[in-house]
């Protein structure tokens, strides 16, 4: 993502361009996957702890980023697609994590996912899936 565009994002959710939002965002555009809370740490170099908590749950209710907490409780945060809004979040994939490099990806699935159960109202899917990623299958 560009400066320009990351710039337009932010103006669109209604935040102003600060420093660590920049930044933050431009590593999750940079790496293009999940990124643990421990990875986006030290990727940042000047950072106020409490700052970073709070942009990132900024992030989350303006629909920018979302999280992902997997069995062993590490929190992962992704960039969402464009279809999340500060109205909320509209996610249909599955979490995967690789069991070898346990890098966590968002993946699209082929047939959009569907649940029914009778006498609720299903508002929020949240599936995570373990196996290998495309790089270690060779
Ligand atoms: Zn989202
Ligand atoms: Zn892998
Ligand atoms: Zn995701």
């Amino acid at each position: 993502m560009r400066t320009t565009s990351i710039k337009n994002l932010l103006k669109s959710r209604n935040l102003k361009s600060t420093a660590l939002r920049i930044s933050l965002l431009e590593i999750m555009s940079n790496l293009g996957k999940a990124v643990s809370y421990q990875e986006i740490q030290n990727s940042l170099i000047n950072f106020d702890r409490i700052t970073l908590y709070r942009t990132l749950n900024t992030f989350i209710e303006r629909g920018i980023f979302h999280k992902i907490i997997l069995e062993d409780h590490q929190s992962f945060y992704a960039l969402c697609s464009m279809e999340c809004s500060t109205e909320g979040h509209q996610h249909q994939h599955v979490h995967f994590q690789c069991n070898q490099c346990k890098e966590v990806s968002c993946l699209e699935t082929k047939e959009p996912i569907q649940l029914a159960i009778s006498n609720y109202f299903v508002d929020d899917i949240e599936i995570t899936a373990s196996g290998l990623c495309q790089n270690c299958q060779d």
